[in-house]
């Protein structure tokens, strides 16, 4: 870390090594390389009030905007976001009531916004996500003011978007030129939020575990970057837990670096990987297929549950002296029509058949296990938490820990996590267990 650049504005004890990053004057000591990221400003601080103005105008995005709310975020900063920057551009306060992130309202929120010249949104992460995808269809820029520590998708490139077929799928999409981020804000936020952005946080561990495996079994790219990135700040966060529950500043403090910080490792390997894998693809499978039976719990809440399924699945796995024994993949599609409707099987299908592995893949993925199995132990060793302390975390910080916290039923969570591997062409520890036939009888344990 660069310690003689001058501090960036609202530079401060919050955003230490991040102002480095945002500046351009991180170099990796790992790498000697210069990694940059997309972003203009990255503010956090005890409090924004007062600063709206100043923190806006500095980005020059125009002279009209348009502030995206939902009704809470509007009464809890939206609107004296839209007071403060009167001063400096026309505002119109686009209000949305319940919404969800998908094809729909984006489409409503690019109409809603069509007269302004860029986006300050107002929100977590429905909102952001709204207002990112919608401003990249429209080449717009925008900038966003959250409202609760509950996802990493402040400072990440993609949007997370639901189909029409209810199918979630992450796109392409663009950074917010600032990110503006008031901890007492934050600190008041509903707790549930809050814990939902300590589980989306937490799956570093098996994220890791599980891009890991791909890489050393099959070669696919991996990067350490990521977590190097965020290595000094994730046991601070951890042993705050408890004050996210407690609401205090510290907390959500510790809490918004790592997300942040998980966003800029996304940037810098261009991929998801770090941040996104079987636990997230359970959530996905959570979020496309409950249907009716959707308790509408956010994203990062089913994924704290789901790290802590896919810590349990791995630590089962790694635990074997002996490598599981793998067999060929099969694709039953017959199964597949009569659980999904037709065309999101052939979605999954599609996904599915890209890492499927035939009568040689399955030989050959034997090979590599038998020759590299007590090495891969002890590399996935060094990744992971422990099962209790993640649990411990969750717990304190007032969030959901089993499925039923999460109002589902636990035989569609078991199907979700017996199936979530099928939506996703990343081989992960899901794939593992599933193509050695042990997936099945460990999935009976999780409720
Ligand atoms: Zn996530």
């Amino acid at each position: 870390m660069s310690t003689e650049t001058p501090r960036a504005p609202g530079a401060g004890r919050w955003t230490q090594f991040i102002d480095d990053i945002v500046a351009g004057d991180w170099i990796d000591p790992q790498t000697h390389q210069n990694e940059r990221v997309p972003y203009e400003a990255i503010v956090i601080d005890e409090t924004l009030a007062g600063r709206e103005a100043e923190l806006v105008a500095a980005l020059n995005l125009g002279t009209t905007l348009a502030i995206v709310c939902d009704t809470k975020t509007y009464a809890v900063l939206g609107r004296r976001v839209e007071a403060a920057l009167a001063s400096i551009a026309a505002c119109t306060p686009v209000i949305l009531e319940h919404p969800h992130a998908d094809a729909a309202t984006v489409e409503l929120v690019r109409a809603r916004t069509a007269q302004a010249g860029a986006v300050v949104a107002v929100g977590s992460g429905t909102i952001n996500d709204l207002c990112k995808y919608a401003t990249f269809l429209d080449g717009k820029k925008y900038c966003v003011f959250a409202t609760a520590s509950s996802m990493n998708g402040y400072t990440s490139t993609t949007a997370s978007i639901t189909l029409p077929s209810g199918f979630k799928t992450s796109f392409a999409a663009h950074a917010p030129r600032g990110v503006f981020i008031d901890l007492a804000i934050s600190a008041a936020a509903p707790i549930k939020l809050k814990a939902a952005g300590l589980g989306d946080s937490l799956c570093r561990s098996t994220a890791q575990v599980d891009w890991w495996l791909s890489h050393r079994l099959f070669g696919t790219p991996y990067s350490s970057l990521p977590f190097r990135l965020q290595a000094a700040d994730e046991p601070q966060m951890i042993e705050h837990a408890p004050g996210l529950a407690a609401g205090t500043t510290d907390a959500v403090g510790y809490l918004h670096r790592v997300l942040i910080l998980v966003g800029f490792g996304v940037s810098f390997v261009g991929a998801t990987h770090p941040g996104s894998m079987g636990e997230h693809q359970i959530s996905h499978y959570i979020d496309s297929f409950a249907g009716a039976r959707h308790p509408g719990t956010t994203h990062g809440q089913q994924v704290g549950v789901a790290s802590l399924t896919m810590a349990r699945l791995q630590h089962a796995l790694l635990a074997r002296e002996t490598p599981p024994r793998i067999r060929p993949t099969r694709i039953d599609r017959a199964e597949l029509e009569t659980r999904l409707d037709p065309d999101n099987a052939q979605k999954c299908i599609a996904e599915w058949s890209l890492k499927a592995l035939d009568e040689r893949g399955a030989a050959e993925l034997n090979g590599t296990l038998e020759a590299l199995w007590p090495e891969l132990r002890a590399e996935c060793a060094a990744f992971m938490l422990p099962v209790e302390r993640m649990h411990w975390a969750l717990a304190a910080a007032g969030g959901a820990t089993t499925a039923l916290d999460l109002g589902l039923e636990p035989g569609f969570y078991r199907e979700a996590v017996l199936h979530a591997r099928e939506m996703r062409n990343r081989y992960s520890a899901l794939d593992l267990l599933a193509d050695s036939g042990e997936l099945e009888s460990l999935v009976e344990r999780e409720t």
